[in-house]
């Protein structure tokens, strides 16, 4: 008598376990805006080159001092101040 009904209450435990629902790991798509692309949607600063006035990505500027370049050839093609 009082082992069937362990043996129910244990297959409920079980039954329960298995069909809980889970909140640990909520998808990740899930109430939050999508993650930016890799290109387009970067909100990055946008620099001059000052040799030939190309428009880049801050980050990939090449520096001399104060002023920026897109590349080390237009850098080196810039007289250099004098220091
Ligand atoms: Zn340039």
């Amino acid at each position: 008598m009082i082992g069937r009904l362990l043996l129910w209450l244990v297959l409920g435990l079980i039954a329960w376990w298995m069909l809980r629902p889970r909140k640990a790991a909520p998808p990740p798509a899930a109430g939050r805006a999508p993650a930016p692309g890799p290109a387009g949607a970067a909100p990055e600063a946008m620099v001059d080159c000052a040799h030939c006035g190309l428009h880049f990505p801050a980050s990939e500027a090449v520096r001399d001092g104060t002023r920026l370049f897109c590349c080390a050839a237009h850098r080196d093609a810039e007289p250099r101040r004098a220091e």
